[in-house]
This record gives structure tokens, C-alpha cells and sequence, in this order.
């Protein structure tokens, strides 16, 4: 199924539900990065909480930053999503293996460390962007942005996200997000059924390797609860804006001075995006242009 998400609303609007799938998108930054089987999953689900978090957002400009920094040996995460359908992301140490959790599964929680800080920033695009820090609850991506949902926003909510990533890459990845607004959370009975639902899943990733959509899982939630999928269906994707150009714009920044000294030194500037891994590289000449341009804009002053 293709990278993309789905918004539906119940109870006439007192539940927000909001699903991702990012299969491909999590492939591609398995690739891009390198990532380990726990680096996958670990970013994966940071990618997929971005694009819910985001998703509620209003301005079309509108980004969510993810920034998780546990004690464990993955040094951390960062999460770069916008309302466009766009996520890029890196973790600190893409090579992290750690033996499966008592549970059986990819450890996470022990890679991204539970003790540390959730940093998230709202931002819509102009003015001041909003930001909120949290402590780490497990480390396991999901509690950890559900406790940030819940104490920094107030709002009731749930939010479960899921890699599944063997052998031959990233087989399912995404998430969903549930939360109650104020005016369904006062029909106790309402959130106690759904409250049951939703801890009878076992996660997200079997729902889609049982060949579930999006639409289909929240029919199994939701669907006796007033459902009403919003009809346009969202595609997502892995992108980053980085380009030749804003890599010449820091080397410019570095100034004359440097600038000669990696054309003695080095011959040639290389420059690693962190967030999606492109390597770019500026020549001999492309540095002496910029090292011109430096005088020139010295000589207008
Ligand atoms: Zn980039």
C-alpha cells in the first residue's frame, strides 16, 4: 500500500482520528542512513508521529520538530515533518544493535535510552514557534509522545506507532492517533469503549500486514461511533529541502579566509546533509567563485 495518510472524525466530532502508513518513506530512510534493524524502527516511528502530530496543524506552511534525546546508545533523534506530507529525519548513531526486548521485538526503548527529554515544536510558518519538553517515559517513541500529548496539550489521546523491518528492509511502518475532545470527553461511557478498543490492539504494524487500509481500521474502532472519513487521502513521503545551493551558502559563511584554506589543504569541499544523507561536493572553482563574490560584496561596503 502506498505511503499516505487518512483524518476521520467520530462522535459528531469529539474523536479525532488520524492514520499514517509509511512504509516506503521509512525504507527510504533506512537506506538513505544506513540504519540498523532498532535504527529503523527507532526512526520510523518518529517519522510516522511527526505526520500525526503535524496533521492537526491548520497553516498550510506548518512543521512539527521531533527532538529525542535519551540516554541510550542511539544519541538520539531528530524529526523534521510538514503539513505538506514531507518527513525527514537522522538518528545519532545509525549502526546501534541491541538484543530483542522481553518482548521479542526490535528494543527501542534500550536504544533511545528512557531517561532524557521529548522536545516538539510547533511551528506554522511565520512568527514564534512553539515549543514543549517532556520527559521520556520509555524511550519507546509511542508513551513518549502520547505522555507529551497528554500533559503538554491536554488533550486525551492515543498514539500507536510501528516498524516491522527484517532481512529484506521495511515490510510495514506507520501509526494512528486517537484523541478525545472536550466535548466527547465528558460521555465517560463513550471513552471507556474506546479506551478498551484501542488497548485490545496489538499494535500497529499486524493491522497491515493483515491487508487492513486505513479506512478499514478505523471502521474496526470506530465504526459503530458515528465514523466520518474525510474524503481526500493524503500522500507522504520522505524529502528534504537541502540543495547544492544552501550547501555554497554555509561555505560562504566560513569566509575567505577558510575558504582558501580547504582549496590548499583539501582542493574541494564535501558536505553531508545529516537529515537525508546527500552528499555534496564543491570543485576548486566553485569555491574560487565564492571566495570573488566575498571580495565583491567587501569592495560595495
Ligand atoms: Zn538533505
Amino acid at each position: 500500500m502506498a505511503d499516505q495518510l487518512v483524518r476521520a472524525t467520530a462522535a459528531e466530532g469529539g474523536i479525532r482520528i488520524v492514520g499514517v502508513i509509511t512504509t516506503r518513506l521509512t525504507e527510504e530512510a533506512r537506506q538513505r542512513h544506513q540504519l540498523s534493524y532498532v535504527a529503523t524502527a527507532a526512526l520510523g516511528r518518529t517519522m510516522s508521529a511527526g505526520l500525526l502530530l503535524v496533521s492537526s496543524m491548520k497553516r498550510a506552511e506548518s512543521r512539527v520538530n521531533l527532538r529525542v534525546r535519551g540516554n541510550g546508545p542511539l544519541e538520539g533523534i531528530l524529526v523534521d515533518a510538514g503539513l505538506d506530507g514531507t518527513v525527514r529525519g537522522y538518528v545519532g548513531n545509525p549502526k546501534v544493535e541491541l538484543p530483542p526486548n522481553d518482548r521479542g521485538k526490535l528494543d527501542v526503548g534500550g536504544a533511545v535510552g528512557s531517561q532524557g527529554f521529548l522536545y516538539v515544536v510547533r511551528d506554522v510558518g511565520y512568527g514564534y514557534p512553539y515549543s514543549s519538553t517532556v520527559e521520556l517515559v520509555s524511550g519507546e517513541i509511542g508513551d513518549d509522545i502520547t505522555h507529551y500529548l497528554v500533559s503538554s496539550e491536554q488533550t486525551p489521546s492515543a498514539l500507536i506507532v510501528g516498524v516491522f523491518v527484517g532481512a529484506s528492509g521495511v515490510s510495514a511502518a506507520g501509526g494512528l492517533l486517537v484523541q478525545v475532545l472536550p466535548k466527547a470527553a465528558r460521555d465517560e461511557a463513550l471513552v471507556e469503549k474506546l479506551e478498551s478498543r484501542i488497548s485490545a490492539l496489538s499494535g500497529f504494524t499486524p493491522l497491515l500486514q493483515a491487508g487492513k487500509s486505513l479506512p478499514q481500521i478505523f471502521e474496526d474502532l470506530v465504526g459503530d461511533m458515528g465514523l466520518e472519513i474525510f474524503p481526500e487521502t493524503q500522500m507522504v513521503r520522505f524529502h528534504c529541502g537541502c540543495s547544492f545551493d544552501r550547501v555554497l551558502g554555509a561555505l560562504k559563511i566560513l569566509g575567505k579566509d577558510e575558504l582558501i584554506d580547504i582549496i590548499d589543504k583539501e582542493g574541494e569541499a564535501e558536505a553531508i546533509c545529516e537529515f537525508c544523507g546527500q552528499v555534496y561536493k564543491a570543485n576548486q572553482s566553485e569555491l574560487e567563485t565564492l571566495i570573488q563574490e566575498l571580495q565583491l560584496e567587501q569592495a560595495e561596503r
